[in-house]
């Protein structure tokens, strides 16, 4: 039988989580499985060896029945198109859900940036734009930071559309820095958004407050730092953390403020040695998973826990910070272990939430202070919770199929099913 190379098969495998909820005919199915336009190029950098390097370049606009398609680029060696493509389908749903003017995308440059200067990761920026550029608007396709790209990328990304355009067009892409249109905000909305939603869902379920609850982050990139911080500001005690070089656990509970001012000045993790961390011990990311606590909250990259581990975690909740960080069959497992997981497309939406806000003031050409960011933050997430959450009921599927319903709809009312 000849191959469909243009379906995506993690697409199916998330679809088949509500199989015997949301019936879907055919040509239903064959719309949420297909992306609607892939972009494969490569860019060549000039690296400052003098070598000249190429780079492949993804972006997939998935779904734009509800709008412009929306979403973020990563810099990551391990990218491929399978998963940009799977990134993307989950970030059609997540604007969907979030009941956004928005479709899905995301991109990605198959890249270690960490390898690269300042100079280089700049032409890197410049060339994603310019490689793209006839496909790239603020009504067309809104790029936006995702993993290891920063406001500063995004302030070359829009400096280089405008350079091809020859006009001011701020509303290209969102996470900018503030001087250069970028919202007050945006910085922290992901881990922002996700612990409204967190405590919103804990009073609905009657769980005991916030502050007597114990903490493990995977994760201390910008989601996961940020929200270790607000919960530990919030009297959480955040037994463990991790980044890429490896976790640290405190049974008592970790300094926060002292790892987040290492980390804001380079150090990693395991590297940091102070006072406070006398009982600290150094643990593997496997074992910090797997670790008894309140709140397991994954910031780290995707496919985290898969049917390997899920059995073994001992989390009583569990917040998806990053993007598809539990496979599809290990959340069913979760779920009837009594875990109970609020999901990425949820969890994580105040990053998109306050895109939207960026991009909604930039083309009014006004500019909200961050009292005002937060309040409506936190409203519209604390409403989409409110619109998916049942008692009893398996969230993550519950979400799809508000988030699958709105784009369906919207592809009926459009004539294009
Ligand atoms: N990369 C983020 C995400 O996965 C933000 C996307 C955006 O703001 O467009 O949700």
């Amino acid at each position: 039988m000849k191959r469909d190379k243009t379906i995506c098969s993690h697409a199916e495998e998330y679809l088949k989580l509500i199989e015997g909820e949301l019936p879907l005919s055919p040509e239903e199915k064959f719309c949420l499985t297909h992306p609607a336009r892939v972009y494969i190029f490569t860019i060549p950098i000039r690296m400052d060896s003098g070598e000249m390097r190429r780079f492949n370049a993804y972006r997939v606009q998935y779904n734009d029945a509800l709008g412009p398609t929306k979403g973020g680029i990563r810099f990551h060696p391990d990218i491929d198109l399978e998963e940009v493509s799977t990134l993307a389908f989950l970030m059609g749903l997540k604007t969907s859900l979030s009941d956004l003017p928005f479709g899905g995308a995301k991109g990605g440059v198959e890249v270690e940036p960490k390898t690269l200067s300042k100079g280089e990761l700049e032409r890197l920026s410049r060339g994603f734009v310019r490689g793209l550029y006839p496909n790239l608007g603020p009504q067309k396709d809104i790029p936006a930071p995702d993993v290891y790209t920063t406001p500063q990328i995004m302030a070359w990304m829009r400096d280089e559309f405008e350079r091809i355009s020859g006009a001011s067009a701020p509303a290209v892409i969102t996470g900018k820095p503030l001087a250069l249109g970028g919202s007050r905000g945006r910085d922290v909305a992901t881990a922002k958004g996700g612990i409204y939603i967190l405590e919103h869902l804990c009073s609905l379920r009657r769980e005991k407050w916030l502050q007597e609850m114990t903490v493990v982050v995977q994760g201390f990139g910008n989601a996961g730092l940020n929200a270790a911080e607000i919960l530990s500001e919030k009297g959480c005690k955040i037994i463990a953390v991790s980044d890429s070089s490896g976790g640290l656990f405190q049974k008592e509970g970790l300094p926060i403020h002292v790892l987040v001012e290492a980390k804001k000045s380079g150090t990693a993790l395991t590297d940091i040695s102070h006072g406070s961390l006398r009982d600290a011990k150094k643990i593997s990311n496997e074992a910090l998973l797997e670790l008894p606590c309140d709140v397991l909250v994954l910031a780290a990259l995707g496919g985290q826990i898969t049917m390997q581990n899920a059995s073994h975690i001992e989390a009583r909740i569990i917040l998806e910070l990053a993007n598809a960080p539990i496979i599809a069959e290990a959340d069913t497992l979760l779920f009837n272990k009594g875990v109970f997981v609020i999901p990425d497309i949820l969890a994580n939406a105040g990053g998109v939430i306050v895109s939207y806000f960026e991009w909604a003031q930039n083309l009014e050409g006004i500019s909200w202070d961050e009292k005002e960011v937060f309040s409506k933050l936190q409203k519209q997430t604390t409403a989409v919770a409110d619109s998916i959450y049942l008692e009893g009921k398996n969230l993550r599927t519950c979400a799809y199929i508000k988030a699958i319903r709105r784009i369906l709809e919207a592809e009926k009312l459009r004539g294009r099913l």
